[in-house]
């Protein structure tokens, strides 16, 4: 079977007249169809709950995006029963009848990409840009993972065994089960497609249970599948309390894996869960985990201030700093860095803080729970530095929060060491550029970082020493592309399980050798 090769989906540039008008009227078709009833989707049945989940949009929290319906204990018992019957069948489908699901599910999306990143728009508070890219990840994920698949099976051809005489000898990957796929709010669309779509690929059935502040637009994409025909039973939709679900499928002796986007907390909670053995359970339970970041960029005295002023800006505040990946530290040495302090002032302070679908810059973050751990981080921040900008609420009737900026923060302190999870940098100050990577390296995560210098030696240096999943040079730490950028951390940041990448699949199979006398 062969497919054309993988290229990333590219980004929508808004300032062509042709691409603001198409978002403009998606938003307005979304806005239309607000406010739904959502079912949980169980093997072939749609199933109304009386309670629901009620999604709000955190720009305007009077705008209800949808009320969803909440799985029980007993409709996740349901759901799992569904999970296992059909994995009998849909284990035995073969690779490129799975990659094609997807690649149908990818043309779909591509057709309709502004609908989906409308709704990110409303339900997220993505600016434009960011819900678009949010959009082509999903996209890149289906057609990279199809391939992938298609790959991993032909293994035995493309990546041949020594040769035995007398004997034929094969590796083949199978699936695991039923997996439990829990999906971060951040992107609500790219890694639910992602880590969903690497999962059902490899042959596994889920189930699928939404962050509780982005359940539409995981309804959406559930839709999608079912509208190219992937079998009722696949994906089980089952939106719920992460105490009263999670826990419980995490802790449920069928579960053969879990694959988990999210707070290193929670990540840590599965984790220990997973590791007890239940009865009836006859395998240990597989997690992979993406967790937090504490991701720096460090600035030496040969950058491009400029430039390195601008990335910083932009890891720092693309959507909010809410991503694992953000910069939310700096360390620059002393030399440049009053002016890296000053040029960052100035370029912080362009961002705008407004409604998502008015496409400012900068929008609301998450939710409550969000906005007064992001003021009261900010609190403690006026305590263990300077601030620079920023400081506190901004206007409007959503989680609104000035993009913040602290200096002369030190190493230790906690807006250097804790993730925050909003638009919030730190900058600290370092003799040399060996001391300011030992700063970035001070840290419990390792997920992303930057090095800006032009010189080679630095830079080689830098390579070796940071200790990170991504490392970038003279660039933004944000954005990883699916197969270019394979993404994942170290230590706490997760199991480097590398989204996006060739390794990826592996985890959601297992291999078997097959060794037969001729
Ligand atoms: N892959 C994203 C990036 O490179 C971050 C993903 C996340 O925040 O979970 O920016």
């Amino acid at each position: 079977y062969t497919v054309t090769p993988f290229q990333n989906e590219p980004f929508t540039d808004f300032s062509r007249p042709e691409n603001k008008q198409a978002m403009e009227a998606a938003l307005l078709k979304v806005k239309a169809e607000l406010g739904r009833d959502y079912p949980l989707r169980i093997g072939s049945e749609k199933v109304m709950t009386e309670q629901k989940i009620v999604s709000v949009n955190p720009g305007n929290v009077d705008q209800v995006i949808g009320h969803v319906s909440k799985a029980t204990q007993d409709l996740a018992e349901n759901a799992m029963n569904a999970a296992l019957n059909t994995f009998e069948t849909w284990k035995k489908t073969t690779a490129v009848d799975r990659a094609c699901y997807l690649f149908r599910a990818a043309k779909l999306m591509r057709e309709r990409k502004h609908e989906f990143s409308a709704l990110m728009v409303y339900e997220a508070g993505k600016n434009w840009a960011e819900a678009d890219a949010d959009t082509a990840e999903a996209i890149d994920f289906m057609e990279y993972y199809g391939r992938e698949m298609i790959r991993l099976s032909e293994t035995h051809t493309h990546r041949p065994l020594t040769k035995l005489p007398g004997e034929e000898n094969r590796l083949t990957y199978i699936p695991l089960g039923v997996g439990i796929v829990i999906p971060p709010w951040n992107f609500p669309l790219a890694i639910c497609v992602g880590i969903t779509a690497a999962a059902v690929v490899s042959g596994n059935t889920v189930l699928l249970k939404p962050a509780s502040v982005t359940p539409v637009i995981a309804h959406k994409f559930v839709e999608l599948m079912e509208e190219v025909g992937l079998p009722d039973g696949v994906i089980n939709f089952i939106p719920g309390s992460g105490a009263e679900v999670g826990d419980y499928l995490t802790s449920h002796p069928k579960t053969r894996f879990i694959s988990f986007t999210g707070s290193k907390e929670i990540g840590l909670r599965i984790n220990r869960l997973a590791a007890q053995t239940n009865e009836g359970q006859i395998w240990m339970k597989r997690v992979i985990a993406e967790m937090g970041g504490k991701d720096g960029i460090v600035v030496d005295e040969t950058a491009d201030l400029e430039e390195a002023a601008k990335a910083i800006v932009a890891s720092a505040f693309g959507f909010q700093g809410q991503k694992c990946s953000a910069g939310s530290r700096v360390i620059a040495v002393a030399s440049v860095y009053d002016r890296i302090v000053q040029l960052v002032k100035e370029h912080t302070e362009k961002l705008t803080v407004g409604l998502p679908e008015l496409n400012y810059p900068l929008g609301p973050v998450s939710d409550q729970q969000a906005y007064d751990k992001i003021l009261a981080y900010i609190e403690i921040g006026k305590t263990e530095g300077r601030l620079l900008v920023g400081g506190g609420k901004a206007q409007g009737n959503g989680y609104y929060i000035e993009p913040t900026v602290f200096t002369d923060v030190d190493g230790r302190a906690r807006i250097m060491q804790e993730e925050i999870f909003g638009p919030v940098l730190a900058i600290a100050k370092a003799k040399d550029y060996k001391e300011a990577i030992a700063l970035y390296n001070d840290t419990e995560f390792g997920l992303t970082g930057s090095y800006f210098s032009q010189d080679e030696a630095r830079i080689a240096y830098a390579l070796e020493e940071m200790h990170c999943g991504n490392m970038y040079v003279n660039r933004k730490c944000t954005g990883a592309l699916v197969g270019v950028h394979p993404f994942g951390g170290f230590n706490m940041s997760g199991t480097d399980s590398k989204a996006g990448g060739h390794d990826y699949l592996l985890l959601y199979t297992q291999a078997k050798l097959t060794s037969r006398k001729l």
